[in-house]
């Protein structure tokens, strides 16, 4: 099959993670004899210093035409002090709502040969098996006006949502949990918030089209709890943009490092942009030490999710797998007996089980 990729590299880490998700596809490429075409295109921080915008026009253009997206991160020290709308992390924000991805899937699975590198115990963490669905294109960080007012001494973000919007992220969730453990969990806030309310009642509503789906409505700071006294608890979460991406967060601890969680972003189309859970990690930039596997396993939801590409995806899979079982690790990860490597080292490992 022949695939384009957009490449959207960033700053930070994005760079190291990006080239070893590139690496990682050509490997695929070169395997199955799929012919894979790349384009870079800047984004964040590099693109501001480069074309004085966190999404150049050429970018987006770029990224419409793409079969799939990868990300890196954006942001970092350097565009704190720029003015909100200058932002890098605008970027990331514009592209996804320039593309409509409004659905972005986390799953969290943790490895048996790390689970000794999480700080939870290993009983609770071992079953953990999860699919967070989080809402991407709405809520407090698409809301108008977000201003300081009164002379600074007040200040207004709103958390809006359409109907419509609610609707087609919650049709996503049954539609991933019917392909899964058929285990619902709307997380929302309806004690206090007008618009976790309305998120219920479209639940309950869209529920009625899955009868094979159980439901259940968990409270955010609940589910917070939850998710680490009891994580294998959940199959599917659905929630809202803020909400999603602090359990996401908090969920991570459950495969042992941020460095070890993908992502896809979709929309009503199929198109997707992937990127790692993770941030820019500024402090860790530049020196090979950002763990490629978040970004890895990113590739094999793309090669799944957009190409339609299943013994790919799960031959990628397998081969994280084989070079943990091989005890290797960047220096993220604390595990005892291991033998630690740098970050492209370690996808050089993948990279070689692939091709062998
Ligand atoms: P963002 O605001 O962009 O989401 P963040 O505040 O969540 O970023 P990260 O940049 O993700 O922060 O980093 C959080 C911590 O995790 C940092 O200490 C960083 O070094 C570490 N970290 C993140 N990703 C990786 C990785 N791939 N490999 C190793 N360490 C990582
Ligand atoms: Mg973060």
């Amino acid at each position: 099959m022949e695939k384009h990729i957009v490449l959207l590299p960033g700053d930070g880490i994005g760079p190291e993670v990006t080239k070893a998700a590139k690496k990682v596809l050509q490997a695929v490429a070169d395997r199955y004899q799929h012919s894979f075409t790349f384009e870079s295109h800047d984004i964040g921080g590099v693109a501001i210093d480069q074309q004085g915008t966190p999404l150049p026009e050429d970018t987006v253009k770029a990224a419409k035409k793409a079969d799939a997206i990868f990300l890196g991160a954006v942001g970092g020290p350097k565009w704190d002090q720029l003015p909100g709308h200058m932002r890098p992390e605008k970027g990331l924000l514009g592209i996804r709502k320039q593309l409509g991805l409004f659905a972005n899937l986390r799953p969290v699975k943790a490895f048996p040969q790390l689970l000794h590198a999480s700080p939870l115990k290993q009983e609770v963490v071992a079953a953990s098996d999860l699919l967070i669905v989080r809402e991407l294109t709405g809520g407090l960080y698409f809301g108008q006006p977000s201003e300081r007012r009164n002379g600074g001494k007040e200040v207004v973000d709103t958390l809006a949502y359409e109907r419509s919007e609610i609707e087609r992220i919650v049709d996503q969730a049954f539609k991933s949990a019917r392909v899964r453990r058929k285990q619902l969990t709307s997380v929302d806030k309806a004690n206090v918030l007008e618009s976790s309310r309305m998120w219920r009642e479209v639940v309950e509503e869209k529920s009625k089209e899955y009868p094979d789906v159980l439901v259940e409505h968990m409270l955010v700071d609940a589910a917070a709890m939850k998710l680490v006294t009891n994580p294998a608890y959940f199959d599917v979460l659905v929630t809202e943009n803020m909400f999603g991406d602090i359990l996401s967060d908090e969920a991570s601890v459950l495969t042992g490092s941020l460095g070890m969680l993908p992502s896809a972003s979709l929309n009503e189309h199929g198109v997707g942009l992937y990127e790692p859970v993770h941030g820019s990690a500024p402090d860790i930039a530049g020196q090979n030490k950002a763990n490629p596997l978040a970004s890895i396993l990113s590739v094999a939801m793309m090669l799944k999710h957009s190409f339609g590409m299943e013994e790919e995806a799960e031959q990628v899979e397998a081969a994280v797998h084989e070079v943990l079982d091989e005890g290797y690790h960047t220096s993220d990860i604390d595990l005892v007996g291991g033998i630690q490597v740098s970050g492209s080292g370690l996808a050089t490992k993948v990279v070689d089980q692939i091709s062998t």
